[in-house]
């Protein structure tokens, strides 16, 4: 007697042959059958639904994101649409008076001045000035590398051991803080407590589950004091065992010191640590920043601003000394890479670690090592990527982002291979697919749009951004299933729809695969399963 059984729809199953079923039967949070409508109609199972044609998809998987920072913009003011430094501070204003602090600081996120329609100038201290003289007040940059801090905050920001070692990122005066700065203020907010996490959780989960998201890489110790990573592995781990938990998370681990990370090694954490809903994964690290701030390390200076290169989060031997901790308890090790002169260091150290460890059942990097956008390659830095058997975690949202600012930062000729990810795929370079939200939204719908059509949402440019770099709906899809379930090592149980696996699956309400330019953005998520468990419903299926 089967749980459930799902008749009369498409049901792509993205495995080697793409091999597409009517029927789909589950037990026991695994996929028991698959077959015709007619050979579905024979088995007995406690509920069935009738599909009415609808697609049915591996679950879809997010290789990077940050859940709870996620979780926290929704409950911060958000400006993404602001369209100038005034608008920032009205609506902080309002935000402010009907929302009140959020842990004693009155929290911003995403401004962009490249949106703004006068003066493209930076949000500064004297701005937020106008939002509160009394409590402290923080708004991030879209990118998350860059913020502004009123002055009550600078005063307490400045007053921090932690703000003299960087001080060359903060400027007190128009209140810019830049890179690790950017982060400072997060160490001063009232302490997270497991529940704050489970409360966060709770609500970034949902939103999930609506966009067909079954399983997550989240990076959630971003920012926070030295040991809070202790906090949300508890909470984690307390929701799992209350079967509280509706996205598999995969934690991606990043720690500020490699003090703090041996202490995280000696708690008996690494890599596969944990169970089917909440594991360990890599070790997340920063080599660089982003290109809208032009905090991405390039190897030669900007093209709209020769005085820089970028900026490099931390030097090489600190880069060395947490990927020898890593190494040395079998832990994966994921970069946070942008711009060429990043990648160029990330693929040079992870390298030698591939090496250090030697390879095994026939792959050179048997633990899976990566790179995080590995956005502005090059040939020859595809190239070695490739010689080392790296992953690479792309985004195709950022392109509608992006493409607007690529060529000014980096000028016309530098642009070869960037954003590469039809290159990369038929090198042979591993690619899995993510959103980095709450940078960008995680609407899978959207990032497959944006990874086949290369335009912005309203179709724009004609043709396509570089395109050349154009996925197929099948390739921009296992980027999302196949694909992605190779970075957590998890072929054997997800990403497919196979006899045997796990029952996660997304139903869309029309076929992706016969849609074309932006008809792929009217696809809506019909029903989202976990371990064959119901986390989302829009309606009758
Ligand atoms: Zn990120």
């Amino acid at each position: 007697m089967l749980d459930q059984i799902f008749f009369n729809g498409v049901i792509q199953t993205m495995d080697d042959n793409e091999t597409i079923y009517e029927a789909i039967g589950l037990k026991d949070g695994k996929i028991a059958f698959l077959g015709s409508s007619l050979e579905a109609l024979e088995l007995e199972a406690l509920a069935g639904h009738d599909l009415q044609g609808k697609l049915v998809l591996p679950g879809f998987m997010d290789t990077h994101l940050h859940i709870l920072e996620y979780a926290v913009s929704k409950i911060t003011a958000p400006f993404f649409d602001c369209a100038s430094p005034e608008e920032v501070v009205a609506r902080g204003q309002v935000f402010a008076r009907e929302k009140g602090p959020y842990r004693g600081w009155l929290l911003g996120w995403g401004w962009n001045q490249n949106l703004f329609t006068g003066e493209q100038r930076f949000v500064t201290r004297a701005d937020l000035d106008l939002v509160s003289t009394e409590l402290p007040v923080v708004y991030t940059r879209v990118c998350g590398h860059i913020a502004v801090a009123n002055s009550v905050a600078m005063e307490r920001i400045l007053q921090m051991e932690e703000a003299k070692k960087v001080s060359a990122y903060i400027d007190a005066e128009t209140g810019v803080l830049q890179e690790s700065a950017a982060f400072l203020h997060k160490l001063l907010l009232e302490p997270l407590t497991e529940e704050a996490v489970i409360q966060l959780m709770t609500m970034g989960q949902a939103d999930l589950n609506r966009e067909g998201i079954t399983s997550i890489h989240s990076t959630d110790f971003m920012g926070m004091p030295d040991g809070a990573w202790r906090q949300v592995v508890g909470a984690m781990e307390a929701m799992d065992r209350a079967q509280a938990l509706t996205v598999r998370v995969y934690e991606q681990c990043l720690f500020n010191t490699p003090e703090e990370f041996e202490g995280f090694l000696e708690a008996g954490y690494t890599t596969g640590v944990g169970s089917a809903f909440f594991r360990i994964g890599p070790l997340k690290l920063f080599s660089d920043g982003s290109l809208g701030a032009r905090t991405a390390l390039l190897s030669a200076p900007y093209s709209d601003d020769p005085g820089t290169t970028g900026i490099q989060s931390f030097e090489k031997e600190e880069l060395r000394a947490f990927m020898a901790l890593a190494e040395s308890r079998g832990m994966q090790v994921a970069v946070h890479a942008i711009g060429d002169g990043a990648i160029d260091l990330t693929v040079t150290l992870l390298e030698e670690l591939v090496k250090a460890r030697g390879s095994a059942n026939g792959h050179l990097n048997p633990l899976r090592h990566g790179i995080i956008h590995a956005q502005l390659t090059t040939q020859v830095l595809l190239e070695k990527m490739r010689r080392a058997e790296l992953l690479a975690y792309i985004q195709p949202v950022f392109v509608p982002s992006d493409m607007g600012i690529v060529e000014a930062r980096i000028g016309r000729e530098r642009m070869d291979k960037v954003y590469a990810w039809k290159t990369m795929r038929d090198m042979g370079i591993r690619t899995a697919g993510s959103s980095d939200a709450p940078v960008e939204s995680f609407s899978v719908v959207e990032n497959i749009y944006a990874a086949v059509e290369r335009c912005d949402f309203s179709g724009e440019p004609d043709g396509g951004w570089l395109p050349e770099e154009k996925l197929s709906v099948m390739e921009a899809v296992r980027l999302f299933t196949s694909d992605a379930a190779y970075v957590s090592f998890d072929e054997a149980s997800l990403g497919t729809l196979e006899v045997g696996k796990l029952a996660d699956l997304v139903v869309l309400d029309r076929n992706l695969f016969e849609l074309t330019g932006r008809e792929l953005l009217e696809a809506k998520v019909a029903m989202t399963l976990v371990g064959g468990r119901v986390v989302y419903e829009a309606g009758e299926v």
